[in-house]
């Protein structure tokens, strides 16, 4: 049983956070998880998954995240392309290295693990993708001249892609998730400039709160389930009202 129940699905960014929390509710749906992650030893203590260690920005490794799943379940039914690395940076202070490592991993990364399961699902007659977004790939926000255009790659590609392979039986739909208590916002809280950032965020969540991993992970289920099986090119907001100012 479960909304899952023998969906053979791979999850990015799955050691921490919002991948995390998501690999947790995927097997409690009763879905077989490849958990993949940069993280390997944070990876090993998630029980119940095939973890995969690897970097999403690397062709060989997105490639292996993908091959993992098909090579011991036989197809790919879901990707939950997550993994992501989330700078607090002014376009000021940012240097262009910045901009190539942020959108190495948040861009190319999602890129990469989405071409290959998408090749994957053709190969199975059809899957459902979900893109971890954000408030920040959807409106514009101060201190994410970096991080805001890399989020913007998610929304795209999940307008883009959803639109040329529905016909293929592959949907394709983004979260965009508010801030989410997270160890990364846990870190922001003492980094320069953070405080206020996150303070100016707060202020801008009408339900006055952050949003936990898990609230991302139902939203995350869902689409990714057959109780969404006529949504695809979606960005549904996790975001307790931010996006509706
Ligand atoms: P997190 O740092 O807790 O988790 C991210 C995970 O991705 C980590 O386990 C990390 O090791 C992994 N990772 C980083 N680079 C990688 C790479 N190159 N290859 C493979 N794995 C890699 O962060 P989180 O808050 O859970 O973020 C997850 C996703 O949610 C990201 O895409 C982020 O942009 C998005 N998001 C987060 C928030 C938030 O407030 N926390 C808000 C909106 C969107």
């Amino acid at each position: 049983a479960g909304r899952l129940a023998d969906r053979v699905c791979v999850i990015t960014g799955a050691a921490s956070g919002i991948g995390r929390a998501t690999a947790e509710r995927f097997l409690r749906e009763g879905a077989r998880v490849i958990a993949a992650d940069l993280d390997g030893d944070r990876l090993a203590t998630l029980e119940g998954v095939v973890p995969v260690t690897g970097d999403v920005s690397r062709d060989q490794d997105a490639r292996r995240m993908i091959t993992t799943a098909v090579d011991r379940f036989g197809r790919l039914d879901v990707l939950v392309a997550n993994a992501g690395v989330i700078p607090l940076l002014s376009v000021t202070e940012a240097e262009g290295s910045d901009f190539d490592r942020v959108m190495a991993v948040d861009g190319r990364g999602m890129f990469l693990t989405c071409k290959y399961a998408i090749e994957a699902m053709l190969a199975s007659g059809g899957g459902s993708i979900v893109c971890t977004s954000s408030i920040s790939g959807v409106a514009g926000q101060a201190r994410q001249a970096v991080y805001g255009p890399a989020k913007f790659v998610a929304t795209g590609l999940t307008k883009h892609l959803a639109v040329e392979w529905a016909e293929h039986g592959i949907r394709v739909n983004a979260v965009a998730p508010g801030t989410i208590e997270t160890e990364r916002v846990a870190a922001a809280r003492v980094e320069p400039g953070g405080p206020e950032y996150l303070a100016e965020v707060e202020r801008g969540h009408p339900m006055g709160r952050f949003g936990t991993p898990e609230e991302v992970a139902s939203a995350i289920v869902f689409l990714a389930s057959e109780e969404a099986s006529f949504i695809t090119g979606a960005i549904l907001p996790v975001d307790g009202g931010y996006l509706a100012r």
